[in-house]
């Protein structure tokens, strides 16, 4: 299979004949991945907790318009409330329920904030009415105190900000930790058998694409059991949106921000580790547009661009392999593909009309093809 897919390149058009096998099962496969884990991912409550416990401001940092919350500690009525709210419209679906706070550095609260908070988390739980807690924290702050502190809390779940693995980047984004405190805290997080997310970020001032790729291979070696790929945008009030005002920092392009996430996203796929989210959530904040997000890669559904431009490579590969013209073309797709190979406003279907001079391109749903799978045809 390592033969079929490049590292970090994507995959290698195949070499003859109207399918690949192998190349089929890996994309078949790798849909499959992402798809199982959109379908069965837990019932998520999340608290957001905007910049708090953080000892001082990333660069690209601003939680209020990411979060939509303001920036408190919830009080033990209010973080009850919240939850009481959740599991109402959740409904009698089976699925497990994790109470998740997000948007700071969880593990750099007061002490007494972070034992209240899995305190008042903890009697859902042992209620039966919420299976776990999850949390995202800064890799500088676990360390066997803290993590003794939560021992007795049925935390199942910790989501490091590792954003990169290349001291240089990560100290001109002002993170305040190094690549090595990332590899402790996953060492001291494995050893006491946490499940382990790692956050990254592509675009980071002084980052490139030999960088993100370099930090991707690094992440993987910790061997997270999950990863979430950010692209970094210009924040309001945020140091980033000083700087790309002073013309100092430049954020990717769209184009150029999808592929090099795709390329990671595989590659992680290939390492058999879930990328379970790539671009920032959408939020109504978010969504104000030109007041919170100054500039960058945001789309609201950037995964699907990510996922539209693998389809795009699958029938490209496939149309190459053909050596043959056609006036018309046939792509069948599984239904719930069809969004993704037509791309967002038929782009992909416009790009290989016109690369391959072809007049007219139908994909039709064919619910005898997996997810993930592209059959072509005139
Ligand atoms: S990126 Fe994380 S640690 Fe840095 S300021 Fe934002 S919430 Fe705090």
């Amino acid at each position: 299979m390592k033969d079929e897919v490049s590292p970090l390149g994507g995959a290698k058009p195949p070499e003859g004949g109207t399918t690949n096998r192998a190349l089929d099962n890996l994309f078949v496969e790798l849909y499959r991945a992402f798809f199982m884990n959109k379908t069965e991912k837990p019932f998520v409550i999340p608290i957001f907790l905007p910049n708090m416990g953080c000892p001082h401001r990333c660069v690209f940092c601003n939680q209020t318009p990411v979060t939509g919350e303001t920036r408190h500690i919830p009080s033990p009525e209010e973080l009850c409330s919240r939850i009481n709210t959740f599991l109402y419209y959740k409904g009698k679906e089976r699925k497990p329920v994790q109470i998740a706070f997000y948007g700071g550095n969880f593990l750099g609260l007061r002490e007494d904030d972070i034992i209240s908070l899995l305190y008042e988390s903890a009697q859902f739980v042992r209620r039966g009415m919420a299976d776990s807690i999850r949390f995202s924290t800064r890799p500088d702050t676990i360390d066997p105190h803290r993590l003794d502190l939560i021992k007795s809390f049925p935390v199942s779940t910790v989501e490091l900000g590792v954003q990169s693995m290349d001291d240089r980047v990560l100290s001109m984004a002002n993170r305040g930790h190094t690549a090595l405190d990332t590899e402790r805290a996953a060492g001291l997080l494995k050893e006491r058998h946490y499940e382990v997310g790692m956050q990254m970020m592509v675009g980071l001032p002084g980052d490139d694409e030999t960088g993100a790729v370099d930090s991707a291979e690094k992440i993987a070696g910790l061997s997270p059991d999950f990863v979430r790929i950010y692209p970094t945008v210009v924040l309001a009030d945020s140091l980033l949106a000083k700087w790309h005002k002073a013309g100092t920092y430049v954020p990717l392009e769209m184009d150029e921000c999808v592929t090099l996430v795709k390329n990671l996203c595989l590659f992680f796929r290939e390492k058999r580790i879930p990328v379970i989210r790539m671009g920032l959530q959408a939020s109504e904040e978010l969504e104000k547009g030109g007041d919170n997000i100054l500039a960058g890669p945001y789309h609201p559904a950037f995964g699907h661009l990510v996922y539209s431009e693998m389809f795009l490579d699958k029938a490209t590969s496939m149309m190459e392999a053909t050596k043959i013209g056609h006036d018309s073309l046939l792509i069948r797709v599984h239904p719930r593909n069809i969004s993704e190979m037509r791309g967002i406003r038929n782009r992909n279907v416009e790009l290989i009309k016109k690369r391959f001079h072809i007049r007219s391109v139908n994909v039709l749903p064919d619910p005898s093809l997996e997810q993930g799978e592209v059959k072509i045809g005139n």
